[in-house]
């Protein structure tokens, strides 16, 4: 009842989530994981993700340094938290759903110019923060949702912060008490040496937080383990609430676990009746049901993830959960390998390594560095019939690949590795032509793509018509259409006009695929993309002895 009525009334409630003492704690997840708690009781939710960095969005950063750039459907390129949110919530998110300084000064600026504030002198306080309330708020009105969660990145104190923890602490005195409520989630490390937990940084930054005027209704330790009796005490007692309002994400073996240890601590009934839902039993039926493939694995399937930013997990975060979703539809643990390309170019030899690997995966990436190294990777793929699968510039790699040694056009290139390339295979789309602009200028989000009938493709999205995210410039020159077809190369997905290559198979491989579209974006737990689960389930049944794919 209290639903319907709600609903009736418009009346969005709003879950504010802070960060303490470290930043990378887990706050996504955190966020992710009271997502799940509401959205297993029946309630309608949706997620902002605030990045009080400068940038514009996160299409400009170096996946090296700030992990990959989280793609949505209307091409908004974010920071990968929102990728969390859809796979935990099952959503589609928009540009809106990011929120960053640089965009909300834009605005502001745009605005002085335009001379919507004139006469006045413009403040941070109040019109940036009445640009980031009316954002979040027209989050939330658009999504037509219960409860509105918004994560504020980074860790309370930092100085690109507090515009945002203003607005949000203004949000109270202007939604109610009862339709708002803060979470603060901070790091409780335990010593090496005595084994202690030390809950004294968490207290700082609580007291951190209320100094700007924010005093948390909920505190989240992240801990390795369950914090003890005492640790939970003292946070209750220094942050000034009560112990059934403090809560534990301690290390579990796979992510997906943590909305369940957190509702077992009553964490998704605390914050239902604290913002006045009526008392109702969570659904996890499915949810357990995937954690449960993910912890009880039958099989194991080892995956060579080539890349450049091998050395930054987060930077494939997308890319390696979609493997795992796809590992759980087939009862496999994915173990992956993360190999620096360029290891390859120093040593050519080396490439024999990839032939214990029941797979091998070439990702997205930009720039010349390290694109040899992935050539040789595809090559020992399509000629050891290893399972392969290409994702955007493995799609693009894997055409210069085949250019080169099947159809001997030699120094086949991309002309984003070598702009005088005799046969540029893989060049700039026409309407890339003349950008200068690097923000926001690619061709990104979803497109639709035509399936070939009777294709391996075919077979794994069982439907002749797709949406699917993309992130690129270049793509498939139509010169060269002809020769790569005639020597057995198949596109069997192409754009509605046919000018763009979206899909490429070899029908004579054991699975050797790649796209010029991300599919791992729309991968989500139990419901695993089709490309990536086609490739998880060619390199089991491959390691089974099967003479092909069973799908
Ligand atoms: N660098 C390539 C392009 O811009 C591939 C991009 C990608 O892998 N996302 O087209």
């Amino acid at each position: 009842m209290d639903l319907v009525l709600q609903r009736l009334n418009h009346m969005v409630k709003y879950v504010f989530v802070t960060g303490g003492v470290l930043s990378s704690v887990g706050k996504g997840i955190v966020t992710s994981s009271i997502g799940k708690m509401l959205l297993a009781r029946g309630l309608k939710v949706t997620v902002i993700k605030i990045d009080p960095y400068v940038n514009v969005d996160a299409g400009t950063m170096n996946p090296y340094m700030h992990g990959e750039v989280y793609v949505t459907d209307d091409g908004g390129e974010t920071d990968l938290d929102l990728g969390w949110y859809e796979r935990f919530l099952d959503l589609n998110l928009q540009i809106e759903n990011n929120i960053t300084t640089g965009l909300v000064y834009k605005a502001v600026i745009e605005k002085e110019r335009r001379g919507d504030f004139l006469g006045r002198c413009v403040q941070i306080v109040p019109h940036v923060t009445n640009e980031i309330k009316s954002r979040i708020r027209s989050v939330a009105k658009r999504s037509n949702v219960d409860v509105t969660l918004t994560e504020v990145g980074g860790t309370v104190g930092d100085i690109e912060g507090l515009p945002f923890l203003e607005a949000i602490r203004q949000m109270r005195l202007e939604e109610g008490f009862e339709n708002t409520l803060y979470v603060h989630v901070a790091l409780v490390p335990i010593l090496d040496v005595t084994k202690e937990m030390k809950t004294k940084p968490l207290q700082h930054s609580v007291n951190e937080l209320r100094r700007i005027g924010i005093q948390p209704d909920t505190i989240v330790a992240r801990c390795p383990e369950m914090i003890d009796s005492e640790s939970l005490r003292k946070i209750a007692l220094f942050g000034t609430i009560p112990e059934n309002a403090v809560f534990c994400s301690y290390n579990v073996e796979s992510i997906y676990q943590v909305p369940l240890i957190l509702d077992e601590q009553g964490m998704g009934n605390f914050i239902c009746k604290r913002l006045g839902f009526s008392d109702r039993k969570p659904d996890f039926k499915e949810w357990r049901n995937f954690v449960d493939n993910v912890l009880n694995p039958e099989h194991e399937v080892k995956i060579a993830l080539v890349g450049k930013y091998a050395g930054l997990a987060d930077s494939y975060v997308s890319m390696t959960e979609a493997l795992r979703h796809a590992g759980a539809a087939c009862k496999a643990k994915v173990c992956i390998n993360y190999i620096e390309a360029e290891k390859f170019e120093q040593n050519p030899k080396g490439i024999e390594i990839l032939r214990d690997f029941d797979g091998i995966f070439v990702p997205y990436g930009f720039g010349p560095r390290g694109t040899e190294g992935k050539i040789m990777a595809i090559k020992f793929a399509r000629e050891n019939a290893i399972p392969f699968l290409g994702i955007c510039y493995g799609f693009q790699l894997a055409v210069i690949e085949f250019a080169r040694h099947v159809c001997g056009l030699k120094e086949a290139n991309s002309t984003e590795i070598n702009p005088s390339s005799p046969y540029p295979v893989i060049d700039l789309m026409p309407e890339q032509r003349g950008i200068e602009i690097k923000g926001a200028t690619m061709r990104l989000g979803a497109h639709k793509i035509i399936i070939k009938p009777n294709t391996m493709a075919h077979k794994l999205y069982k439907s002749e018509e797709i949406y699917e995210r993309h992130r690129h410039r270049f793509e498939v020159n139509l010169d060269y259409l002809e020769a790569l077809e005639k020597n057995g190369l198949m596109f069997s997905g192409k754009s509605a006009d046919s000018r763009r290559m979206e899909i490429l198979e070899m029908p004579d491989h054991f699975f050797f695929f790649a796209s010029q579209f991300h599919g791992e974006f729309k991968s989500r737990p139990g419901r695993p993309d089709p490309e990536y689960y086609g490739f998880v389930k060619a390199g089991l049944d491959r390691k089974l002895g099967k003479p092909k794919p069973e799908f």
